[in-house]
């Protein structure tokens, strides 16, 4: 994305039919844009900011809709840059007539490049760019939930934090090699290595809420497996009917397995049916165990289902499948037990459940959400959310880690100072203070088109 100063548009919200739809123009001629191309009583480009204005667009002598006209000076509009947005009818066909008149004197946005302008004015950092992402996409109340810590800025200031941290001990670090010869520098070695210790801590604590992140955005992945007939399929079903089953997010391909998304108490919970892979004894369902064997390493929550029935031999081979950890072991047809059966699979650490009986699921809904409920404080406090965020977390734990061992060996200060300053970097990258074109390409065009 090329061109930072010149005007781009795009129709800003989803293509189809609807009350309004709205296009946005944003850049240094947007509001000259507006005024050429839509006829309106008071003069738009003499009118303060946020201010809106009812007008009529025309192609010549042809008129093409009504309009309202809303205009955001520099720079306080979502960009930092003069916005023109312009409400019309919701229809594709005046929409792309609209479009096509602003394209004569502006180009077409890139997905993301709105907010990609919003970064680089300063408007947002790059987490909460990534938020905003999050948020169009969200489909459960927690997804929305940490988004919107995100956006405002959670994130983003439990890094700031941990980077002045750094900052100080760096300050320290130059001191000390300033005057070092002279012996004057008065460092407290016992002092900076306790806070490089308590930095490592909370940086460990911050990417592990990286897991709790991911599961809060994308869903908690539960493979159902298990021998025929021991109701996976039903288990799966009774989750889809008594939940709210949603849109699965990540629709997939080819299907040995059925895939489905449910939401409980704001919780995504992504669901996939092994059942049907054992049924032809040959190569075919090899290959099927095969890809179910991968769905299951990618599970966050392996369901390995029984019933009472469920021969030793069965059990062995889905150990095969399954044998690693975050497996729950399940027992279902809880109706078939007696209280005593029931009490003894409990005391094996089994989930009895049945998705037969009403309610019968509560206790495996329970365990579910259990390990994967997040507080408003902890949301609050900032987590992390993606991979990118992750990594570069980790990068900066390393790099602590070294000026740890490098004021244990007592090497110099030098040394500290430099693994102290790859910490920052790090850390600097996951707010976009530090960052490549690539990187930010790669960010943005995860976007639609008018974000
Ligand atoms: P799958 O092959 O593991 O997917 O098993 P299915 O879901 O197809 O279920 C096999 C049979 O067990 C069906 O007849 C279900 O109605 C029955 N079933 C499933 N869950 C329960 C339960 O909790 N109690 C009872 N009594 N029967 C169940």
């Amino acid at each position: 994305m090329s061109g930072f100063h010149d005007t781009i548009a795009a129709e800003t919200t989803p293509h189809g039919h609807g009350g309004i739809s709205v296009l946005r123009i944003s850049g240094r001629n947007a509001i000259e844009i507006a005024q050429k191309i839509v006829r309106t009583r008071k003069s738009i480009q003499d009118s303060p900011s946020h201010t809106v204005h009812y007008g009529h667009i025309h192609d010549g002598q042809r008129q093409i809709d009504q309009v309202l006209v809303s205009i955001f000076r520099a720079p306080n509009s979502y960009t930092g840059e003069d916005v023109v947005e312009i409400s019309c009818h919701g229809n594709p066909f005046i929409v792309s007539q609209i479009l096509a008149i602003i394209l004569r004197y502006a180009r077409q946005a890139e997905p993301g490049e709105f907010t990609q302008r919003a970064f680089l004015n300063d408007r947002i950092d790059l987490t909460g760019a990534e938020a905003v992402n999050d948020l169009i996409h969200a489909q459960t109340r927690q997804a929305q939930a940490v988004a919107l810590e995100q956006l405002e800025g959670s994130l983003h200031h439990r890094i700031e934090a941990l980077l002045s941290r750094i900052t100080q001990i760096r300050m320290q670090m130059e001191i000390e090699i300033d005057l070092s010869d002279q012996n004057l520098a008065d460092t407290d070695w016992s002092a900076m290595r306790t806070e490089c210790e308590a930095l490592v801590t909370e940086l460990g604590e911050l990417i592990r809420t990286g897991q709790e992140g991911r599961i809060l955005r994308e869903g908690l992945k539960i493979a159902l497996v298990g021998p025929p007939n021991v109701g996976k399929s039903s288990i799966f079903n009774a989750f889809l009917e008594t939940e709210r089953a949603i849109v699965t997010p990540h629709p997939g391909t080819t299907r040995d397995y059925l895939e489905e998304a449910v939401a409980i108490e704001g919780y995504l919970l992504r669901l996939y049916d092994t059942a049907g892979i054992r049924e032809t004894p040959d190569e075919i369902e090899q290959i099927g165990i095969d890809r179910s064997g991968k769905m299951i390493q990618q599970a966050d929550r392996v369901l390995f289902i029984t019933e009472l029935d469920t021969t030793e031999d069965e059990m062995e081979r889905l150990e095969t499948l399954t044998g690693r950890k975050n497996v729950l072991r399940v027992i279902n047809k809880s109706d078939l037990l007696s209280d005593q059966q029931a009490e003894a699979f409990e005391k094996d650490d089994y989930i009895v459940c049945s998705a037969t009986k009403p309610g019968g699921l509560h206790t495996l809904k329970n365990r579910l959400l259990e390990d994967i409920r997040v507080s408003q404080i902890e949301l609050h406090s900032g987590i992390l959310t993606n991979a990118r965020q992750i990594a570069a977390a980790s990068r900066a734990e390393t790099s602590l880690r070294q000026a740890l061992d490098a004021i244990g060996n007592g090497v110099g200060p030098e040394f500290v100072a430099f693994d102290l300053k790859e910490a920052s970097q790090a850390l600097e990258e996951i707010i976009g203070r530090i960052s490549s074109e690539d990187l930010l390409n790669r960010i943005f065009s995860d976007f639609c088109v008018g974000k």
